[in-house]
């Protein structure tokens, strides 16, 4: 089993030695390597399936945001799923993708780009579409392709804070009235013009979508522009052991009614960006317990590792406790925290995590849903750099809304944390 090092996110992603092919269960792997590094779990049928999914319920098209999970297995695999679209944010996720897929839809979707970046982009990776929130970037797309006849310009807009797990409202984005008046700049300039806004990442109610299509209605009617691209962004959710989102079909068909109600020209495209909806499922993460201490479990991989979402944002994923070879269910669940293995005290993720009582020093935990924003995060602080990564073919590790905590469970956490 090869064993990888990430100190830059994206680049050491490509794979060092022979690759494993055989679909072991992550049992069986867990048994027969007891590994003392981390190990990622990766499911290339699952992100087939989930990404055949998503293509199937939205109508429209379908670019996936790479920084995500750009790892090149799940590109493959979510490109045998249907996706042909990549909504990359830098140019080493523009030149990723065009190495790996030279037939790809390749889309510029950062708002405030280098103008190496652009150029680039442009002149070597044929990338045509591009986002913009100000006249400023607006100028510099222009200049780096020189004033190329055959843009794609995309107005990204700003929406009022949402109710998201993830509030992405606070950076990018234009006001109605600067997005209308960039709308009007970018009709005399590109071949196709749209507009698009991100109502937050895990976004649980499908009115936010409502909303901003709606706002993007707007936007268009005040420019008095006929758009080519109406694009509603990412922030698909998927189940957390706390979280519980609607069916897919509700968040599409409340797209898709809100869209209608805008009578948009029959050849505008609607695009949309998700991310976390198609990768999550599609890893999990083996850590092994390094100490117990009470309700505390002290683990090989923590919030400057695959775990970084579990800690400030404290994020809960559904787990299950690996030992002698097989799913161990011993004492009943129990609600634990845990400490990743940096010396830093902020290196704790609150959980709450419910595993059996007995769960002692040198048993495995698998943490599931951590396709998303998961080992892209990693880095190598205090030298805790190591993983392992495996392809297994079980069904994803998800969470089952059942699993969310009476309070005077996750109060004893929350107890030992105050300690
Ligand atoms: C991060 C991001 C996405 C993906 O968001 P998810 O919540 O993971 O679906 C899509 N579009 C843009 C512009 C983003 O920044």
């Amino acid at each position: 089993m090869n064993i990888e090092c990430f100190r830059n996110p994206v680049v050491p992603l490509r794979r060092r030695g022979a690759r494993t092919r055989s679909r072991l269960s992550v049992d069986a792997a867990v048994h027969a390597a007891q590994p003392t590094e981390p190990m990622l779990c990766l499911r290339p049928e699952t992100l087939v399936a989930e990404a055949e999914r998503f293509c199937a319920a939205f109508r429209g098209t379908v670019l996936y945001a790479v920084k995500c999970n750009p790892d090149p297995a799940v590109l493959h695999a979510l490109v045998r799923g249907g996706v042909r679209h990549f909504d990359c944010a830098s140019l080493t996720e523009v030149r990723l993708v065009r190495r790996l897929f030279p037939e790809a839809g390749i889309h510029f979707m950062h708002p405030v780009k280098s103008r190496p970046a652009i150029r680039e982009a442009f002149a070597c990776h044929g990338v045509r579409t591009y986002v913009l929130d100000s006249s400023a970037e607006l100028d510099k797309i222009l200049d780096e392709t020189d004033y190329a006849r055959d843009l794609g310009l995309v107005v990204r807009l700003a929406l009022p804070k949402g109710e998201a797990r993830l509030d992405l409202s606070g950076k990018f984005g234009a006001a109605p009235a600067e997005a209308t008046r960039l709308l009007g700049a970018a009709r005399a300039v590109a071949a196709r013009v749209g507009v698009s806004f991100h109502v937050g990442s895990q976004c649980l109610t499908p009115t936010a979508y409502e909303r901003g299509v709606a706002l993007a209605g707007r936007v268009v009617r005040a420019a008095g522009v006929a758009p080519d691209i109406f694009d509603v962004g990412g922030g698909f959710p998927v189940a957390y052991p706390d979280s519980v989102p609607p069916p897919l079909a509700d968040i599409v068909a409340a797209i898709d009614g809100a869209v209608a109600r805008l009578a948009l020209p029959e050849t505008c495209a609607v695009w949309c960006e998700p991310g976390r909806a198609l990768v999550a499922a599609g890893q999990s993460l083996v850590v092994q317990v390094l100490a117990r201490r009470g309700r505390f479990l002290y683990i090989n991989d923590g919030i400057y590792g695959t775990l970084a979402d579990a800690g400030a944002l404290n994020f809960r994923y559904p787990c299950r406790l690996i030992r002698n070879g097989r799913s161990a269910t011993g004492g009943g669940l129990e609600a634990f925290g845990l400490f990743g293995p940096t010396c830093d005290s902020a290196d704790r993720m609150d959980g709450p995590f419910l595993l059996p009582g007995d769960v002692a020093e040198g048993d495995w935990i698998e943490l599931g849903q951590l396709g998303a924003y998961g080992a892209v995060l990693r880095t190598g602080f205090n030298g805790f750099d190591q993983i392992h990564r495996i392809e297994v073919g079980d069904p994803p590790l998800i969470a089952t809304p059942d699993e969310t905590l009476p309070d005077e469970r996750s109060a004893v956490v929350k107890g030992v944390c105050a300690a």
